[in-house]
């Protein structure tokens, strides 16, 4: 079966997200644009995954449970669970690792932690979008080691990306690969290569899905279909 996916959004805890932009109107939104499995993957923190979840099951998404890990080299990768028990518990280690600097929201934006209503249960403090200070090595081996999905961002991105930053690709089991633009003009090792809407705003939600054949709609299957990479995308990603 071909399955609508979009593995990469932010909710209003990312500083540079829409306040507007809740966990439940990013389920409900991407609910009436045909996708089956929606991640929410704030920066370097999950605070925002239960009421996702709430969220995700109201609409009957498959919810995926992630996180945008901003490495030492300032690198974004993205790393999705199956169980939000697990995403919680990478999401505070994350999070404890990031240095204490302290939010400005009027220069980067509000970090707000909401309920499935939209209701600001809690202001996070600390600012979202510093560095880990972790590698990117390090970040896709422990993120694999919890049994993660790990997805280096945007990677033909000019900013905050593996070879905008690194330089290249380096060669690790990576899950699959996100792109701006498709085909990518380097090295990517025959790896899956997903497209994610990287929503900050609500009219960006589902702009940038993408389709994946799978057997059924599971994590198992995910993973299976990730390793086939029978992918097709939206018509406007592939560049001319
Ligand atoms: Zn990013
Ligand atoms: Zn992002």
């Amino acid at each position: 079966m071909r399955v609508k996916l979009d593995l990469h959004n932010h909710s209003c805890l990312s500083p540079c997200g829409d306040d507007e932009l809740t966990p439940a109107l990013l389920a409900v939104e991407a609910m009436e644009q045909g996708i089956q499995i929606l991640a929410l993957c704030d920066h370097n923190s999950t605070r925002n995954l239960p009421a996702f979840k709430e969220a995700c099951e109201l609409c009957s998404l498959m919810g995926l449970y992630g996180m945008e890990v901003s490495t030492a080299e300032d690198v974004h990768i993205l790393t999705i669970f199956e169980n939000i028990e697990d995403a919680m518990q990478f999401g505070a280690f994350i999070e404890y690792l990031l240095p204490p600097i302290k939010n400005n929201p009027r220069l980067f934006g509000n970090q707000l932690v909401v309920n499935l209503e939209g209701e600001v249960c809690e202001t996070v403090e600390k600012l979202l979008i510093s560095s880990s200070g972790i590698s990117f090595s390090d970040v896709v081996e422990e993120a694999l080691s919890r049994d993660a999905l790990v997805i280096p961002a945007h990677i033909d991105r000019s900013a905050n990306s593996v070879l905008s930053n690194l330089g290249f690709l380096p060669d690790l089991p990576y899950s699959a690969l996100e792109a701006v633009r498709i085909p990518v003009s380097a090295e990517t090792y025959g790896k899956t290569i997903l497209t994610g809407s990287d929503a900050h705003h609500l009219l960006q939600v589902g702009k940038r899905a993408c389709f994946l054949e799978m057997e059924d709609i599971s994590f198992k299957a995910l993973k299976k279909a990730l390793m086939e990479g029978n992918v097709s995308y939206m018509e406007k990603t592939a560049s001319s």
